[in-house]
């Protein structure tokens, strides 16, 4: 029988790509949006990547802050993927106002799943509630590390990130009633879009690959491609042993802003001209992390161990990542210019 699959925010950067392999893979899917308004582009953009099985695919409306459609958004699935969530990276006059609804709306998302006898929900979490507070890089960063909620620097998406998880994992323990549940983990998603639409881990690429960024800090990164984040989704949710487990979803190794300017420059020389070559003295970054809030969260991140593991994925789920640190970058790069982005 065909195994169906909730999957919310489907108009999303990630959630489009979970959509084509899922469907790909002959799932039954349906998928939350906002607004059935963003039917249409949503199903444009599947077929314009050759999507298969597109009869297999219904939507429904449901946003996170309100209770509506959710138990029907699952009455007969096997499994959600809860892959929504708001998304931002400016700085809120109010951080309560952006965390709650990632909060809320996982709550409301594992509430309807009990009742609707969903077998496992995959959510989608963030490395941010994993290794964002270790600066210890004589350490390996795995699964059982958290994020101290309350590390000064810490953004409030990440923090929304955080919270939420730490949220799901208290309700699966205490009213979770037999609901399995695991989360996955991701550093910052790169790989090809299907759209226009890029996540917002791209705007970092864009600086440097527009020269919008004049001097680039010399601040290590984790990376991954988003298909591989899809395939670790599909996996947690299949594989019995995943249950009550969460997953790092990462390449191996890490790479540098400066090297990824200097990969650029080398591999799309279309872009190299404008691609800067200074790279910002960790002193200067340092300095002005005292007065510019951007400074603040890049020192944040420079600070950060980069030395991250993704074993237990490979071990448990038997994933393997499809391409390197820099395929998953360079393939950014690509949609950024297929799409006039920069
Ligand atoms: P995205 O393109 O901005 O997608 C976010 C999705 O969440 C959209 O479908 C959006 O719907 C939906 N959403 C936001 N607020 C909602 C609400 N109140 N109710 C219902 N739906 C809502 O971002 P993405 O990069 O694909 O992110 C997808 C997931 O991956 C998120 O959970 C994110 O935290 C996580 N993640 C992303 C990265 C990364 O580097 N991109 C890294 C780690 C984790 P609308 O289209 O209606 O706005």
């Amino acid at each position: 029988m065909t195994d169906k699959v909730l999957v919310t925010g489907g108009t999303g950067f990630l959630g489009m790509q979970m959509l084509l392999q899922l469907l790909n893979k002959g799932y039954d899917v349906r998928t939350t949006v906002r607004s059935l308004k963003s039917k249409d582009k949503v199903l444009t953009t599947l077929r314009n990547n050759e999507v298969s099985n597109l009869d297999r695919l219904s939507f429904i409306e449901a946003d996170l802050s309100k209770d509506d459609n959710w138990e029907a958004a699952m009455a007969d699935r096997d499994y959600v993927l809860s892959v929504a969530s708001p998304v931002f990276f400016e700085i809120p006059k109010d951080e309560s106002e952006v965390i709650r609804p990632a909060i809320e709306g996982i709550i409301r998302i594992l509430k309807a799943a009990t009742r609707t006898k969903v077998k496992r929900v995959v959510m989608t979490s963030n490395f941010g509630a994993v290794g964002f507070t270790n600066q210890d890089w004589q350490t390996v960063t795995t699964e059982k590390d958290w994020t101290d909620e309350n590390a000064k620097g810490l953004s409030a998406y990440e923090k929304s990130k955080l919270l939420a998880e730490k949220a799901a994992w208290k309700f699966i323990e205490t009213e979770g009633n037999g609901l399995e549940f695991a989360t996955i983990n991701p550093v910052a998603i790169f790989g090809p879009s299907l759209d226009s639409h890029v996540s917002g881990s791209f705007d970092l690429l864009k600086g440097i690959a527009s020269g919008s960024m004049k001097m680039i800090p010399n601040i290590q990164l984790n990376v991954v491609d988003v298909r591989d984040v899809v395939d670790l989704h599909i996996r947690a949710m299949t594989t019995p042993g995943a249950a009550g487990q969460r997953f790092i979803a990462s390449t191996d190794g890490m790479i540098s802003m400066p090297e990824i300017a200097a990969l650029i420059r080398k591999e799309r020389p279309q872009l190299a001209e404008q691609v800067s070559k200074r790279t910002m003295p960790n002193g200067l970054l340092k300095i002005a992390s005292h007065f510019n809030a951007t400074a603040k969260e890049g020192q944040f991140m420079a600070e950060m161990n980069r030395n991250v593991s993704n074993a237990k994925a490979r071990e448990i789920l038997g994933w393997k990542p499809i391409g390197t640190k820099e395929d998953a970058v360079l393939t950014a790069v690509e949609s950024l210019l297929k799409y006039d982005l920069v």
